[in-house]
């Protein structure tokens, strides 16, 4: 669910030298919350609205330390020996992980300050400035901690930061409103033409998302266009046209970026205790590759691959 505080945000890391997420170099914030489940996810540790705790078996000497020092009594052994946790319990406190003498657990989430993360994002404004760069506020979906994307974004521009957010778009118009003042770039994921798809693959339908991409269409908002490609899913034909279709009617669009699948998120996915259900599903190979390239380049729209 969205967080209100605008003087806390809740991040999981501040990327650096990052090249994939707008102009020049950049730092990426990642916030934590996102009303979304795409099935694909590659950050699923930044779906959740607060903390979580990622456990790697393999580094794991079965010492019992950590259950010792939760104060929850949110660990135990599983039948197998290794670490169980009870995330109903759990509440991130950070004690477990701290305890653990082989880095077995990470804690993803912290609380930082407007002034906190502003100091650490100015740090590397020569690279901002000699490369065209910025800073980028994604996720998850930054837009549900609006209110803290709005103060730093805003101190961003006093220093002359050029700002890009990074958005899924199913959120009130209202948290755009609030951010929108301080914000150079939207880059704006359009997931499927259709709803029902959406609704099967994301858990959610997307209605909201397109009437958001027209209102930052027609306020001249610029925008890069964000296209995942799903193989099987919505990389066939018809279906990249028509997203194509509603890529075109948004006049403030300035380029649409191709995301090819990948699977780097899997892991993830097993050390957070959750399922992956697209681990049988290949990547895309060279041809495909080329032919979907192809297809979305003959709109004439300017295209990167890969972000
Ligand atoms: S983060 Fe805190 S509450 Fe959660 S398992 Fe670790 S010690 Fe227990
Ligand atoms: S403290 Fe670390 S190594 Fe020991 S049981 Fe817990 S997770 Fe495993």
């Amino acid at each position: 669910m969205p967080l209100y505080n605008p003087d806390l945000g809740l991040i999981s890391t501040v990327q650096k030298y990052s090249t994939k997420d707008g102009p020049g170099i950049r730092s990426t914030v990642f916030f934590k919350g996102c009303p979304l489940g795409c099935l694909w996810c590659s950050n699923p540790e930044l779906i959740r609205s607060q903390p979580d705790l990622l456990y790697t078996r393999e580094k794991c000497a079965r010492c019992g330390t950590c259950i010792k020092a939760c104060p929850r009594d949110a660990l135990s052994f599983g039948e197998d020996e290794y670490i169980v946790i009870d995330r109903t319990l759990c509440n991130g406190c950070g004690i477990c992980n701290k305890a653990c003498p082989n880095g077995a657990l990470e804690l993803i989430g912290k609380l930082v300050t407007v002034d906190e993360l502003s100091k650490e994002l100015l740090k590397d404004h020569v690279f901002y400035q000699t490369s065209g760069g910025g800073v980028t506020f994604s996720g998850g979906e930054p837009l549900w901690q609006s209110g803290f994307v709005a103060q730093v974004a805003n101190r961003m521009k006093e220093e002359g930061v050029h700002t890009a957010l990074d958005t899924a778009g199913d959120v009130g118009w209202c948290y755009f409103e609030e951010v929108l003042d301080f914000i150079d770039l939207v880059l704006f994921d359009i997931k499927f033409a259709g709803q029902e798809q959406h609704r099967q693959f994301t858990g959610r339908e997307n209605d909201l998302i397109l009437a958001n991409a027209h209102l930052l269409s027609q306020r001249g908002v610029p925008m890069h266009v964000r296209l995942v490609m799903i193989p099987g899913v919505n990389d066939i034909e018809a279906e990249i046209r028509a997203r194509m279709e509603i890529v075109s009617s948004l006049i403030s669009v300035k380029q649409v970026d191709i995301l090819p699948y990948h699977r780097y998120g899997a892991g993830k996915y097993t050390r957070l205790g959750l399922d992956y259900s697209l681990l049988e599903m290949d990547e895309h190979g060279k041809d495909q590759i080329s032919e979907i390239q192809a297809l979305v380049e003959s709109y004439g729209i300017k295209t990167t691959f890969g972000g």
